[in-house]
């Protein structure tokens, strides 16, 4: 498995204006995990720890990841991202050294995110895995979450779409104690979802996002951005017989007349 080099969420510009249909979510993100990073005097004025670990919980595409790094650009924080399936693997005490250097350089470059993806699959609850390398694994994760000092600008986030199958002690106080429920968007989150995805689109004017978002029922963000993708794409195909694919420069008449139509989102 190859370890993903930590990216930098300065220069990926995401904000809280990328995430749609969040609002309640939104509003605990920026209590449990802003607020700590950005003031961490207010926590140490009242004699607390702010928390170390928060879980993000839901169905896949709802937008977990795009939330830790939304709020890693809003605070202008480091951004380190892992998959649990990529700590597997390797010889012998490999994923556990692959973690240990995770957590050294995201503490060294606080303030910082921390977010692992599918935590489930290195965190199952140990009486009900085989594998000794699991085990090994949890055992190291709790041992690196009760190490972090509560107050280095380090917020670990993990993300999950099986809460249940959790190893409780990963929950306890100080660890992952804090839990953010992120679930499928309603019609008013979908058509806000829709908005931002269409944002750089010439749309034509028959074009009705919330007639989309109306029968786009049980879509979650993930897909509404590939729909919205795969609407671009047919209107490229349909305009694709007029445009002379040896020429130098695409004509500015064709590109003024590429719009997006409504039939591009439903065929
Ligand atoms: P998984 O559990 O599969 O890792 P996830 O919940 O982390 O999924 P993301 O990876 O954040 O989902 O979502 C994938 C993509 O779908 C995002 O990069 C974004 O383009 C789009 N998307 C998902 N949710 C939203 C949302 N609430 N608002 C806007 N776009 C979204």
């Amino acid at each position: 498995p190859t370890f993903t080099e930590p990216e930098e969420a300065r220069s990926s510009h995401i904000t809280y204006d990328d995430v749609g249909g969040l609002q309640g979510v939104l509003d605990q993100v920026r209590e449990m995990i802003e607020l700590p990073l950005k003031h961490p005097e207010l926590f140490q004025r009242l004699g607390i720890d702010p928390p170390k670990g928060v879980l993000l919980h839901g169905p896949p595409g709802t937008g977990k990841t795009l939330l830790a790094r939304a709020v890693a650009g809003e605070c202008d924080a480091n951004f380190f991202h892992i998959a649990g399936p990529e700590i597997l693997g390797g010889g012998f005490g490999e994923s556990e050294s692959r973690l240990r250097e995770l957590f050294e350089r995201a503490q060294k470059e606080s303030p910082a995110i921390l977010f692992i993806d599918e935590l489930d699959a290195i965190a199952p609850k140990r009486e009900q895995v085989g594998g000794e390398m699991e085990k090994r694994i949890v055992a190291q994760l709790l041992t690196l979450m009760d190490g972090l000092a509560p107050r280095q600008n380090l917020v670990v986030i993990a993300a999950t779409n099986r809460v249940d199958s959790l190893d409780e002690a990963l929950r306890r106080p100080g660890r992952f104690d804090r839990e953010i429920v992120v679930g499928v968007p309603n019609e008013q989150g979908r058509r806000e979802i829709l908005e931002i995805h269409t944002r750089g689109m010439p749309l034509a004017e028959d074009v009705e996002l919330h007639s989309i978002a109306d029968t786009a029922y049980g879509f979650v963000g993930a897909d509404l951005g590939a729909l919205c993708r795969e609407a671009a794409i047919e209107a490229l195909r349909r305009k694709l017989p007029e445009i002379d694919l040896d020429a130098e420069e695409i004509p500015s008449e064709i590109l003024e007349t590429l719009h997006v139509t409504r039939e591009d989102f439903t065929d």
